[in-house]
């Protein structure tokens, strides 16, 4: 099972679910911590983190 890991713009928290296409496409996500729907998806932390810059 695929696991999407998640943002949350109103807390700012991260958070992990298992959806399936259907389910995702069928709902939007909303954030355990706090409720809102306005989270977005975050496709490339682990590349993200290995290659970050110093700047
Ligand atoms: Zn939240």
């Amino acid at each position: 099972m695929p696991h999407y890991e998640f943002v949350c713009n109103d807390c700012k928290k991260t958070f992990l679910k298992t959806l399936t296409i259907a389910e995702h496409d069928a709902e939007k996500t909303a954030c355990p911590h706090c409720g809102s729907h306005e989270v977005e998806q975050r496709w490339s932390a682990f590349s993200a983190i290995t290659s970050k810059k110093s700047a």
